[in-house]
């Protein structure tokens, strides 16, 4: 590294921060960084912000880009730290094109988001949100809570990595059939009974349809209308990975004709725009998430699933061990944390 840079060497700065962002890296700051936390977005426009730091600490939802990565690069920062797992918002060629080293946190609670996935199940069958704001009203009727059981149903779950494996083991707890397709085939888990089969088999076949693979250029949109119209009527789809893999008008479009017969998504295509934030006094404008919260068959929740205190813990420590490693030996010892 050059002088300048190693004058700023301990220095991270923390985009699009939460109160409980500043809580966790405060508390597991062990290497003694000096951290500034902004709660503004990482993007073209806010990049401008960077002085004096050669370590960034990004999320989700931060956008870094080709223009903003070139605009780090002319700063003098040398690290990129993402603490989550997911990095469809990196421009990787970009990163390696200005010597950025790029670093994230690959599995810091698979548990975590598995069992998310499963509650927003539970919650769609079993309706306990509406049971919770019925018996509060004092109606302790049932008409309109009929749910399933979930034994003996298929699930099909599409990426079979940390997460898909850990929620695949909750949906066997359950006495499920567990169907998933991956491009490659986890031999573990078929010894555990999951059946790997076709993508198109998985939208055959299953009752339920759980994301679980990175977004990409090849899962961008995975959940589209031509995939729909293979589903049994009447599925349920369950998004926790990213936005993107649902091509959102074709499941309103599903909702409406009640070929889907519920959904439940963590993540949302245009959530930048929305989830992380209080607007409960704005005129939101987006009107496909409006739609998508009308119908009486859908949960949102807002990128929660990684929300638990081990998680959040893990996140910190790994995210500090991720630079401390890139400053003192310029790599990291687990490679799937090192992106470039
Ligand atoms: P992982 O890398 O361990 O697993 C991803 C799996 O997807 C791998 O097995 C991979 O082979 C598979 N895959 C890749 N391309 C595929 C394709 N075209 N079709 C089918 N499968 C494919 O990742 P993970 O830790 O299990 O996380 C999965 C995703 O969950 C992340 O990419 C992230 O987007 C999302 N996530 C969401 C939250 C949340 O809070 N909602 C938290 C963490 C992660």
């Amino acid at each position: 590294m050059n002088s300048a840079a190693s004058l700023n060497e301990n220095k991270i700065a923390f985009f699009s921060t939460q109160p409980y962002d500043k809580t966790f890296f405060n508390q597991y700051n062990e290497f003694g960084f000096e951290l500034d936390f902004f709660e503004t977005q990482l993007n073209p426009q806010t990049v401008t912000l960077i002085q004096e730091y050669s370590i960034v600490c990004v999320f989700v939802n931060d956008i870094v880009n080709e223009a903003v990565i070139k605009q780090l690069a002319e700063k003098n920062v040398k690290i990129i730290a993402l603490r989550c797992a997911g990095f469809n918002n990196v421009d990787l060629e970009a990163a390696k094109k200005y010597n950025l080293k790029v670093c994230r946190v690959p599995a810091y609670s698979p548990q975590a988001v598995a069992e998310h996935a499963m509650a927003m199940i539970l919650t769609l069958n079993r309706k306990t949100h509406k049971a919770y704001n019925r018996v509060r009203e004092q109606n302790f009727s049932l008409n309109g809570l009929l749910g399933f059981d979930l034994y003996g149903k298929t699930i099909g779950i599409i990426g079979t990595g940390n997460i898909g494996k850990a929620f695949a083991k909750i949906a066997l707890g359950f006495g499920c059939k567990v169907l998933a397709y991956d491009i490659v085939t986890n031999l573990e888990m078929e010894k555990d009974g999951v059946v790997f089969t076709t993508l198109n088999n998985v939208f055959k076949e299953s009752d339920i349809i759980s994301l679980h693979c990175p977004l990409n250029e090849q899962t961008k949109h995975v959940i589209k209308e031509e995939s729909i119209a293979l589903m049994k009527d009447h599925v349920m789809i369950i998004n926790t990975s990213r936005g993107g893999l649902i091509e959102t008008a074709a499941v309103i479009e599903g909702l409406k004709e009640g070929k889907i017969g519920y959904l439940g998504i963590d993540v949302y295509e245009q959530e930048e725009k929305l989830f992380f934030r209080d607007l409960s006094a704005d005129i939101i404008q987006d009107d496909a998430i409006q739609r998508l919260m009308s119908f009486p068959n859908v949960l949102v929740t807002a990128h929660q699933a990684f929300f638990t205190n081990e998680a959040l813990t893990q996140i910190a420590l790994v995210t500090f061990n991720n630079i401390k490693s890139l400053l003192t030996q310029n790599d990291i010892e687990n490679k799937a944390a090192l992106l470039v």
